[in-house]
């Protein structure tokens, strides 16, 4: 390993041979694309932790809430998971995702509200922490370059015991941001064949997309591995059957463009 590395401090991780974690977000009850991403995993994945938003806008929100169940996948909160067990945090939600979340609560079982509603906000690894909006807040949104920088300078700063890297979602869009030795914050181009390198004197904003409702313009189902051992993240995107969560939809009376965003990847 290159020395510069060795400084990030995986060895909690390596001990209990964690070392390569498939990183899903933003799941929202889309069942087909769920499947997709966990048959496109690798045998060699040791954990697989979801950043939020299980449930929410798709139409199989026990489905998904159930999968994630029995393969053990580490999950934490999410915003529309929280609005599914208490609607009236819905309120500040576009009207499509309002009346998801009240046809989710109708549809889902009371043992699957449990489950969510006893999820932790936040994940902490031994290299960083994953959280679904931002570390202070699950609402929050990292998406403008002011937004990553906040975030990154207080990492640096250690308030949190110095973390390198946060993971993030709710975006739904994939993304990496870097901040270098000289405190300069700048997204980092995600190369065609999906994988960055980390580089221990540098500090990380990883968001590996949204799984059930992408948002880059390209409907494929986006995730990506974070190997702590190699300090590599590799992004990846998964066809599923669009066709067929479109149809659930519909046939759910949920609101139509609900479905149209999904072949758009919008
Ligand atoms: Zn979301």
């Amino acid at each position: 390993m290159p020395a510069e590395l060795r400084t990030l401090n995986t060895e909690h991780l390596i001990k209990v041979t964690i070392v390569r974690i498939a990183v899903l977000s933003d799941i929202h009850s889309n069942i087909e694309a769920f499947q997709a991403v966990v048959s496109d995993l690798e045998h060699r994945i040791d954990r697989i932790l979801n950043l939020g938003d299980l449930v929410g806008y798709n139409a199989s929100p026990n489905e998904c809430v159930e999968l994630a169940r029995n393969i053990g996948m580490i999950s934490i909160l999410g915003n529309h998971d929280q609005a599914a067990c208490n609607p009236i945090l819905a309120e500040n939600f576009n009207i499509y995702a309002r009346n998801a979340i009240l046809w989710t609560k109708k549809n889902l079982t009371d043992e699957n509200v449990r489950f969510l509603s006893e999820l932790d906000e936040n994940f902490r690894l031994p290299c960083g922490l994953a959280c679904h909006g931002s570390p202070a807040n699950i609402n929050n949104y990292i998406t403008l370059p002011f937004q990553a920088r906040a975030t990154l300078k207080k990492m640096k700063k250690g308030g949190r015991g110095k973390l390198k890297v946060c993971l993030f979602g709710h975006t739904h869009i994939r993304k990496a941001w870097r901040m270098d030795v000289r405190g300069k914050v700048a997204p980092i181009e995600i190369p065609l064949d999906g994988m960055i390198r980390l580089n221990a004197d540098e500090f990380y904003l990883l968001n590996p997309g949204s799984v059930g409702q992408p948002r880059n313009g390209d409907p494929r189902a986006s995730y990506f591995i974070f190997d702590t051992q190699k300090h590599t993240v590799t992004f990846k995107l998964v066809e599923y059957n669009v066709a067929s969560a479109i149809k659930k939809i519909k046939d759910a009376k949920l609101p139509e463009f609900l479905a149209q965003r999904l072949l758009d990847g919008t």
